[in-house]
Parts: structure tokens; sequence; C-alpha cells
């Protein structure tokens, strides 16, 4: 088992890691921007180094000063949480070459993963499910419409090095095709350093539903189940549930099989979200991240095992705690993002918190690295903190949320809380009856 792990992140992300370094017994390191040096994972942490300016690119992002970091603490492995360096295979590779084990995957898959091409085309051959469309990049227009008339329109254009849900362009015709190809590829050069777009098939109405899975870092996969996560904003996830109201037990088993096989295929080692649309009763793959996702937690649970130990054992050689037999679904959990955003118009909305009081009482978590008094830098992304909601079934769950949304206060900045005091009423929700598009039609409706 590790001494000393370094955590490359900030928020409550870095939060969350510490706290289970320390139930395991482990030292830990923090870095942070000048910015933090109030943060909470600072003045939680054993140790903590001061890594750069405000801005990540020289500091979270900092790979040199970050493994500088390590060397001077005697780190022996660094997590990475998510965002910042945590998909980045040379960061993977560096560590690796300085004999600092890196929590996550080899370098080579996340190199993989990390180019939605060669991630389809792997999907693929692993037996996993994929949405149809172009086999490699697609750089000819007349290569476009016939990849395009073959499929079906309405079509998407998508970035292979696309992230955070940018780069990605709708045709729902062939005359809109040539501008949708040119400006994703300008758009995804700009963006990525890399103009490589490919062809899908866009889907009308799905959910989307991903599998957490694991490999064990010996040849063996498995499945922790399966997150819905269809209610976004420009792509971006908003509110997370496990089990999904849409699948049923025995759609749950094959899906999460599926995924378990070709991780062990892979030879794939520690945690790893498959991601998929589901439309009519079929999985479509659309990418695989590398990482612990934001939305774990609902997955902890309902399955009641610590992500973040098990991905530590992994990454000591260890292996997981449990087996796929051991792999129990208990009851219904959401997860709400709350950002500093204005719930409305979702301008970020930094600033001091001049009060902060969360919920508490059976099965509710809360997530998150502020406190009252804490002044959110302009910097970063505004999420500021995660409500987790467990109960025995999805009505006890919604209950328990809409109380504890109640009971949730923040002052002195706005916050998304009142859109997910508005979810949690509408019938629509209640019902489990959405798609990846209801949230963005709810919200245009009220404009
Ligand atoms: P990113 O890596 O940028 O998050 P993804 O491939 O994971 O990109 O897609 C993000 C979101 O974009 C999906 O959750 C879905 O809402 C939408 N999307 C992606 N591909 C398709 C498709 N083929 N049809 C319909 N919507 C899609």
């Amino acid at each position: 088992m590790f001494q000393k792990i370094l955590i490359a992140n900030r928020g409550e992300i870095a939060l969350r890691v510490l706290r289970a370094c320390k139930e395991l017994g482990i030292q830990t390191v923090v870095v942070h921007s000048t910015a933090d040096a109030d943060a909470m994972h600072v003045r939680l942490a054993d140790e903590s180094v001061c890594i750069g300016p405000p801005p990540s690119r020289d500091s979270y992002l900092n790979i040199h000063q970050i493994v500088a970091a390590c060397e001077i603490t005697g780190a022996d492995a660094v997590h990475p949480g998510y965002g910042f360096l945590s998909e980045n295979a040379k960061f993977a590779d560096i560590l690796a070459a300085h004999n600092i084990t890196f929590i996550g995957p080899s370098g080579d898959h996340i190199r993989i993963m990390g180019d939605k091409i060669e991630a389809k085309r792997t999907a693929k051959r692993l037996g996993i499910p994929v949405v149809p469309g172009s086999d490699g990049a697609v750089t000819d227009q007349k290569e476009a419409r016939r990849i395009a008339a073959e499929i079906g329109y309405p079509v998407i254009i998508k970035a292979s090095a696309g992230g955070g849900g940018r780069g990605m362009k709708v045709a729902l015709t062939e005359a809109d095709l040539e501008i949708a190809l040119q400006t994703a590829s300008t758009e995804a050069g700009a963006a990525f350093g890399d103009d490589a777009v490919y062809i899908e098939k866009y889907l009308e109405k799905p959910r989307h539903i991903e599998v957490q899975v694991f490999g064990d870092g010996f040849g063996r996969g498995v499945h922790f189940g399966e997150r819905d996560c269809s209610l976004q904003r420009r792509h971006q996830k908003v509110w997370e549930e496990a089990p999904s109201p849409a699948l049923n037990a025995e759609e749950r088993a094959r899906i999460g099989g599926i995924c378990a096989k070709a991780i062990a295929d892979l030879g794939y080692s520690g945690a790893g979200t498959i991601e998929f649309l589901y439309e009519n009763g079929e999985f479509y793959f659309i990418e695989m991240n590398t990482r612990l996702q934001v939305e774990h937690p609902v997955t902890e649970a309902i399955t009641g095992i610590d992500l973040v130990h098990e991905q530590i054992r992994v990454a000591s050689g260890g292996g997981l705690s449990v087996k796929q037999e051991d792999i129990k679904f208990n009851g219904h959990a959401i997860e709400c993002r709350i950002n500093a955003e204005d719930p409305r118009t979702f301008t970020p909305s930094p600033g001091t918190i001049t009060h902060f009081h969360t919920p508490g009482g059976l099965g509710i978590r809360v997530d998150s690295g502020v406190y009252s008094g804490y002044k959110i830098p302009p910097y970063y992304d505004s999420l500021i903190g995660k409500l987790i909601v467990h109960g025995r079934n999805r009505v006890e769950c919604m209950m328990r949320l809409r109380r504890a949304l109640d009971e949730f206060v923040v002052d002195g900045i706005k916050t998304t809380l009142p859109l997910f005091r508005d979810l949690v009423g509408n019938a629509d929700i209640a019902n489990g009856d959405y798609d990846i598009h209801w949230l963005e039609k709810s919200l245009a409706k009220e404009d």
C-alpha cells in the first residue's frame, strides 16, 4: 500500500480523495495555486505545496511543478481526481518514468480512449454496440455526403479530440452538412489543436446511460451498474441517478456484462466509465472516460462501495475488494450538481459565500469544498458542491431530495439550487420520463 498520496486537484474532489486516504491511513499531500491558499483541501491535508499562480495552465496543469512537488514531499502515488490532468496520457507516462504511481489506467489506455475515433474503433472490436457512423475521420464533403445518406439524417459531426460537450454540430439535412463539417472541424482545431472530425447518426430522443467499470489490474473486469445522466444543459450533466429509471434488470445485466468483459479483454486497470446513448431499447457507445466521474457517488450510494478506496487498492497492486457477485444494488440515489451560477441564465456567480448550511439526516451526503466566508475564485469551474440523496426506492429518494433541497442554504452568491427545487416538483421528473433534450426544452418554455 502507498505511504503518501499527492492529490493533483482542487475543490470537492480533492477533499473526496483526501477523505479516502485518511480512512486508509495514507499520508496526504495537496497542491494548490496562490488563489487556493485558503481552500478546504489545503487546510485538511497533512502537507501542501503551492505550485503556481491562479490560471490552471500555470498550476493545476503544470506537470513539472506537480512532479517536483511529489519529489519534495516523497509522495509515492498521485490521484488526479477528474478534469485537469486526469486524462492526460503524458502525465501518466512522466509519473511512471519517475517511479511514481498514477492512480488510474496506463498512459496507453488513456491515449486510446482520449481519441474518440480510436475509442469507437476499440469499442466495436471489443463487442460494445456503437452509434452508426463513419469508421474514421471524415475530411471531404463527398465522403461525408455518402456516409450521411447511408446512415440517414439527422447526423452529428463530432471532434475526435472533443470533450466537455464542445465541438459538436448537427446537420438535419444534406443542405446543412457542408457548413456543419466545416465549422465543427475549424472549432475542433481551435479548441483542441486537432481538427479531425467524424460523423454519427444523431439520435433524437436518447437517454444518456453510462456504466461504471473497473479493471482489477490482474486482467479481470467488473461493472458497478449504470447511472442515468440524461438531464443535461449544453451537453453538461446537471442531475444524475442510479439506477436508471428506464432500464430493467435484464438490460442492466446485459450491458453491464458486455462492459465488464470488454474491460477484461482490454487489460484495463482502475476505474472507468463507458458512456452510451440509449434509445428504443438499444445501447450506443459514445465514449469512455478513463477516470473517476463527478457523479460516482450515486453508484457508491446504491452499492455501498467506496470507489476511491478501490482505485487506490487497484493502483497499489492489491486488486478489488469485491467480485462481481458481491456487488449488489440497493435502493435509488440522485445527485444534484450545485454550481455558483445564476439558475436561469447559468452565468457564473463567483464571490463570497456569506452563509453555508448543508442538509443532513438519513440518506443525505454533501460533497463540497466550500464553507461560510469562503471566497470563490473566478478562475476555475463553478461546481461548489454535490448533494447526493439515497432512498430505498425512487419515490423515497425524491421525497428526501425535496426535503434536503429545502434545508440547503447558500447565501452571498447565486446557485443552481432553485433549478433543482423546480425539477423535484416536476411530473416528468417524478415519472422518470425524460431524455437528453428534456431540460433545455423545459428551460426554453419558461423564457
Ligand atoms: P463530450 O466528450 O464532449 O462530453 P460525448 O460524446 O460524451 O462528448 O457527448 C456528450 C453529449 O452530446 C451526450 O451526452 C449527448 O447529449 C450528446 N450527443 C453525443 N453524440 C450524440 C449522438 N450521436 N446523437 C445525439 N446526441 C449526441
